[in-house]
């Protein structure tokens, strides 16, 4: 098992298979951003299913697709199938914001992706426009129902709750989730890159109070999915609702996660500058063991945690050019 030097497991990767993406969320990725990574320097399905293996050898268990927006990296299914097989590999999930996943969501459970967070910060038309830049709502509401289809499960759904955009549909989210038979995150923007820094910060702590007593919650004792949100339930235990407080109660003292993005780069924490890079090894001819070597190396570079309060200007780096 992969154990950083704060005693952490590491067992869980978040692969970024694209910069790209169809959408361009106000607190994620910066209007008119052109900065794009060459695809010369995006690794190869080989490349990525190489590392992969490597982790999994060193008893990572659990792989996220994400991005940008997985969904844009042509013949995904086929990576997700490779990555399902890989020994090792228990979980499979995808993070997207299901534009697409109308289309590619029955070859994508077919391939091994057993559950899928989507993102998704309203339910109203002009409301969803307005933060992700363009009319997506219709298109999202159809991914939805063809995951929901495909018989993902759990299916989660992640809000970014922002103070003065969409803090007034948080309860309408929580009874559509519970209607749907979704389990909905509530997240607090994240001060990543000027764009994460503008979106209008909510302290969820104060929401967290409200919903308890409005829906009756309780406190989820159960793990889902072995990430950082705190879970509340319904008092007949038929929906949770998850809370991703990285700003008011940060959870950096159990992380298990490091995150590869699509130039082979590997950062150990969304909000701190170390990284490895992996790509050079993979082109250069690295063995199987050597490659195992520099994930350990890499794994040492885990800092402690993130300081988002207390230097909220140091990342400069945006949530979809790490992989979120
Ligand atoms: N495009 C996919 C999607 O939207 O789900 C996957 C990538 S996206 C970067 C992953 C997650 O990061 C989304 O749930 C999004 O809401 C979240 N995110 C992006 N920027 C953020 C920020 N500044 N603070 C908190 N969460 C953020
Ligand atoms: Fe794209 Fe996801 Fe970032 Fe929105 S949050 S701009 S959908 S990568």
């Amino acid at each position: 098992m992969l154990t950083d030097r704060f005693g952490r497991s590491i067992e869980y990767l978040r692969l970024s298979v694209t910069d790209r993406c169809d959408l361009r969320c106000t607190y994620c990725m910066p209007k008119g951003f052109k900065g794009f990574e060459e695809p010369a320097h995006w690794l190869n399905f080989d490349e990525i299913a190489r590392l992969v293996a490597a982790f999994a050898r060193l008893g990572t268990s659990r792989i996220r697709l994400t991005g940008g927006e997985p969904l844009l990296r042509r013949n995904l299914a086929q990576l997700a199938a490779r990555i399902a097989g890989t020994p090792g590999i228990r979980d499979l999930s995808l993070s997207t914001n299901a534009t697409r996943l109308a289309r590619h969501a029955g070859e994508l459970k077919a391939a091994g992706v057993s559950r899928i967070n989507v993102s998704l910060d309203s339910l109203d038309r002009a409301c969803m426009e307005q933060i992700t830049g363009r009319d997506s709502h219709a298109q999202i509401m159809a991914g939805l129902a063809a995951g929901k289809a495909a018989g993902f499960a759990p299916i989660k759904i992640n809000m970014v709750a922002m103070q003065g955009v969409n803090d007034d549909e948080i309860d309408d989210m929580v009874a559509f989730c519970i209607e749907q038979g979704f389990i909905l995150r509530l997240i607090e923007a994240m001060p990543v890159g000027d764009s994460g820094r503008n979106a209008g910060f909510l302290d969820l702590r104060e929401v967290q109070a409200r919903l308890q007593a409005k829906f009756d919650l309780r406190p989820q004792a159960l793990e889902l999915g072995g990430g950082p949100a705190r879970y509340l339930t319904t008092p007949n235990g038929d929906a949770n609702i998850g809370f991703i407080t990285a700003m008011s109660q940060h959870f950096c003292a159990t992380c298990n996660r490091v995150r590869l993005s699509v130039d082979g780069t590997l950062y150990l924490c969304l909000g701190q500058e170390e990284k490895f890079e992996f790509r050079p090894l993979l082109r250069g001819g690295a063995s199987d063991a050597e490659l195992e070597a520099a994930i350990c190396q890499a794994i040492e570079l885990k800092p402690q945690q993130h300081d988002f309060r207390e230097q909220p200007h140091k990342v400069v780096r945006f949530m979809s050019q790490t992989g979120g």
